[in-house]
């Protein structure tokens, strides 16, 4: 058997231990001579996965007494449209959102089809670098029913190191390739989602964190499905849920806490990406990054060769050194390290060592 080093960006690298854990449960779940995906989601076995599941995720986040926590069907995708049809209302139907790449444009988009969408923010350029908008030069609606932002942009690799402070209007954040690479004050926010296949699992879900009194009758319209109150009154079990990938979030969660929780796995996360980022700047004539240094995202290290066209020789010798998925986002080009949790660091020291080596042989 063989393991390389999956630097994807989603569906990402998962702990060794969880998959082992899944392979040893595979078929006979806990003594009960049938898979956990095998049964039935009204179930005890599989209704005591999902509390525990719940359980653990509250207890890694804090997560206060006063917000639900749902696992919502459908990737981040589908909360585009989730937030503007449970937040916006037949009465209020503006909204402020934060546009800082490729996933917040997409959430703007599809928010458009709801509501009267005033984009608050864009990230700026300066010099071939981006940044972030601060939030004093935010033009935010004081009308508005919620604003919207992403955290952290995937594609991009960048990424908001503060919490922005809107008294009464509630913060919706898109935390998909952020969530559980660090403590959060679950307080600030009214919604975080995210998508489970990055650093809490494998594709399939997205778990929903919700204040309650944010959890009310959508536009009239909604679907089932996509009404957050569905889900809460429901415990997450309106219709039969992706079970599968709710085990293995589980199991990722359990992985967390015995990883020794958040703050244990920012202080590694944050060496992994000063690692990354260290080298690219010291090897300043051959690589780059194009986002401004206190705004680089610590989970999707993007970073350009000088040298355009070595691009395709780079990211082949590395897949033979066992550095797999390094190239960027279809869109944007370039080449993306995303080190979430699972990402051993050793897979990042191999990542330097083979930089500097490449940058040693083609300078
Ligand atoms: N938001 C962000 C920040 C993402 O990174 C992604 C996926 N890469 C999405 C939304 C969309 O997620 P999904 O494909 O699960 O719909």
């Amino acid at each position: 058997m063989k393991r390389v080093f999956n630097f994807s960006a989603g569906p990402a690298v998962m702990p060794e231990e969880v998959l082992r854990q899944a392979q040893e449960e595979m078929l006979d779940w806990h003594g009960i001579g049938m898979s956990i995906m095998e049964v039935s989601h009204r179930g005890p076995e599989f209704q005591s996965v999902l509390e525990q599941a719940e359980a653990d995720l509250r207890e890694v986040l804090k997560v206060p007494s006063n917000y639900h926590v749902l696992f919502v069907p459908g990737g981040a995708s589908t909360q585009f449209a989730m937030v503007p049809l449970n937040l916006l209302s037949e009465t209020n139907k503006e909204a402020d959102y934060i546009e800082t790449g490729l996933w917040s444009q997409k959430a703007v988009q599809e928010a458009k089809r709801y509501g009267v969408i005033n984009v608050a923010a864009q990230t700026k350029l300066h010099e071939g670098l981006y940044s972030l908008p601060l939030q004093h030069e935010w033009r935010l609606n004081p009308k508005a029913a919620y604003v919207h932002y992403t955290p952290n942009e995937t594609v991009g690799g960048i990424e908001f190191h503060w919490v922005p402070k809107i008294p009464g209007i509630p913060l919706v954040a898109d935390m998909t390739s952020s969530i559980m690479s660090k403590p959060i004050d679950v307080t600030q926010f009214g919604v975080i989602y995210a998508g489970s296949q990055k650093n809490v699992g494998q594709a399939g879900i997205t778990i929903v964190i919700i204040r309650d009194d944010l959890v009310r009758d959508p536009l009239w319209h909604t679907p089932m499905l996509y009404r957050y109150k569905t889900h809460a009154e429901h415990h997450s079990c309106y219709n039969t849920p992706p079970t599968y990938a709710i085990y293995m979030s589980g199991l990722v969660l359990a992985w967390i806490k015995q990883q020794g929780g958040l703050t244990v796995l920012e202080e590694r996360n944050k060496r992994k990406a000063k690692k990354l980022y260290d080298c690219i700047d010291e090897h300043g004539d051959f690589y780059f990054s194009n986002v401004v240094p206190e705004c680089r995202a610590m989970m999707n290290v993007v970073f350009w060769l000088r040298r355009e066209e070595l691009t395709k020789e780079f990211l082949t010798q590395a897949a033979q050194a066992g550095l797999m998925n390094l190239r960027g986002h279809r869109i944007a080009g370039g080449c993306r390290a995303s080190i979430y949790n699972a990402m051993p660091e050793a897979g990042v020291d191999r990542l330097v060592e083979f930089m500097e080596d490449f940058a040693k042989r083609c300078s």
